[in-house]
């Protein structure tokens, strides 16, 4: 019996052969998806409105419960008080990945009700969706930068009563206090017919790097390496300064700014795509 004591006082006092390591988490376009989803459920979100501001209050909760430092801009514009916001971990040089979270408050392409609201759940959530499962996902050992996951506000008013276009991105631009090495951008990058062509608008070399990623991993269908589409969007105001920025956006998009930008449209294997693609990046 003493002898069987002791072996046993043994085993626990001798260090463990193997020290269990966590699973590296992995993008999961599923749980992107749920995020796609929980946005729209809070309703059309344009600047100003109730479901707006859940919108944001629930970017900051998911982004704290991650254990990433948040910070916000908010400042006037029109009647209501625009609020940027910025989730923070990492440590080296900073880089901005950046989506829209406001919806357009009119579809005016819509033929049938160019009066109605967006749902925007591409145009606006989809590019969210991505930011929130990187705050989930993304290695904090393996990051070479200050990450900072920003959340523009009042992107998506443009031309309709008084507002302009990137009105957040812009004034985050023009408020930088440090320097970002990069921004990317993404947007509108949920459709289930994914097809994301290069911006004429963004720096070559950071894009040939994104797409040289992408086909990697086998993305080479979704990610086409040609150029198509030159866009106004919030790496607009970031590249105007000379800082390197891309915009990833798939524009062609039938149901941009109608109606029916539902989430029926927006697939998770599309948020992966365009997920995997900046967590290799930001953790290579
Ligand atoms: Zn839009």
């Amino acid at each position: 019996m003493l002898l069987l004591v002791m072996v046993l006082l043994a085993c626990q006092s001798a260090p463990p052969t193997a020290t269990p390591t966590p699973e590296p988490l992995q993008f999961d376009g599923e749980r992107a998806y749920q995020h796609v989803i929980a946005q729209c459920n809070f309703g059309f979100r344009p600047t100003g409105s109730e479901a707006w501001r859940a919108t944001g209050d629930y970017i900051i909760a998911e982004l704290q419960a991650h254990g990433w430092t948040v910070e916000t801009q908010e400042f006037p514009d029109r009647d209501v008080t625009v609020r940027n916001i910025i989730g923070k971990a990492g440590q080296g040089s900073p880089v901005i990945i950046g989506a829209h979270y406001d919806t357009r408050r009119r579809a005016d392409q819509d033929r049938t009700d160019p009066t109605a609201a967006v749902m925007g759940a591409n145009d606006g959530a989809s590019g969210v969706a991505v930011l929130l499962e990187l705050a989930r996902v993304l290695d904090r050992d393996k990051l070479n930068h200050e990450v900072w996951l920003a959340f523009f506000d009042a992107e998506d008013n443009g031309g309709l009563d008084g507002w302009e276009w990137i009105v957040g991105s812009t004034y985050m631009a023009q408020h930088l206090t440090v320097e970002p090495e990069f921004v990317i951008v993404v947007d509108m990058i949920g459709d289930a017919d994914q097809q994301i062509y290069k911006e004429r608008n963004s720096n070559a070399a950071l894009q040939d790097r994104l797409w040289a990623i992408a086909a990697d991993l086998g993305y080479g269908d979704f990610f086409i390496p040609e150029y198509k589409w030159a866009m106004f969007d919030d790496h607009t105001p970031f590249a105007a300064r000379g800082i390197v920025a891309v915009d990833i956006i798939d524009f062609d998009y039938p149901y941009w700014h109608t109606t029916q930008d539902t989430p029926d449209k927006v697939s998770a294997a599309s948020l992966e795509h365009v997920g995997r693609v900046i967590e290799v990046l930001l953790e290579e």
